[in-house]
């Protein structure tokens, strides 16, 4: 299975895209996690995305092809993957497809804006391996330290309301366009949020038909 998931910042893709990872025993890329990790650690990649970032800007195509290009040549991607936030724009697509990067779905987690403002203010991230959580729908076991590894819980700086305004800004303009990229090669499946992550899970398996 190769899966491509779409949807809003904060619309659950990362959430989702962990519980069907252990499912299909595929691993997930995060292009936002990878950023957020090269960022930590200065690296070259991470000092050219942080002001992007960081205002809820996107980065560069070709850093973000670079980034794919790479990770996706790692051996336990042959079995399949779940892009989650990648590809971002149309060009990013485009170009993805050309290097015979292969694609079986994208599913798109629609859900309003209005859902995405009030769920990103309670939204927490491990500092250590990026797990998130939220304060009232998924808390963690012990209030501020991941379940996962016993990191210390966050907000990430694009979390921040003004950032969130901007990053759904962004998503509409760039991001939302893919569906119908997708749509037009028969591969778009979509699915209403869900009130719990659980019930969104459902959803997502019976359009994927597991
Ligand atoms: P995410 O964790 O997917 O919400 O990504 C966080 C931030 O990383 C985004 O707001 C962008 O600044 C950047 N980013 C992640 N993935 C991409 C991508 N495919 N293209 C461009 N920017 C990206």
């Amino acid at each position: 299975m190769r899966l491509v998931l779409l949807g809003a910042p904060g619309a659950g893709k990362g959430t989702q895209a962990e519980i069907l990872s252990r499912e299909l025993n595929i691993p997930t890329i995060s292009t936002g996690n990878i950023l957020r990790a090269a960022m930590k650690a200065g690296t070259e990649v991470g000092l050219k995305a942080k002001s992007y970032v960081e205002s809820g800007k996107l980065v560069p195509d070709e850093v973000i092809i670079g980034i794919i290009r790479e990770r996706l040549a790692e051996p336990d991607c042959v079995n399949g993957y779940i892009l989650d936030g990648v590809p971002r724009t149309i060009p990013q697509a485009q170009t993805m497809e050309d290097m015979g990067i292969g694609v079986d779905c994208a599913l798109s987690i629609e859900i309003s804006d209005e859902e995405i403002i009030h769920r990103m203010s309670g939204r927490r991230t491990c500092k250590e391996c990026s797990q998130t959580f939220h304060i009232e729908n998924n808390p963690p076991k012990v209030e501020g330290i991941c379940d996962a590894c016993g990191g210390e819980l966050t907000i990430r700086a694009d979390d921040a309301p003004e950032t969130v305004r901007a990053r759904l800004e962004t998503y509409h303009r760039e991001t939302e366009p893919l569906k119908d990229f997708y749509a037009q090669r028969g591969k778009l499946r979509s699915v209403d949020n869900q009130p719990t992550i659980s019930d969104t899970t459902a959803a997502i398996r019976k359009t994927l038909g597991l």
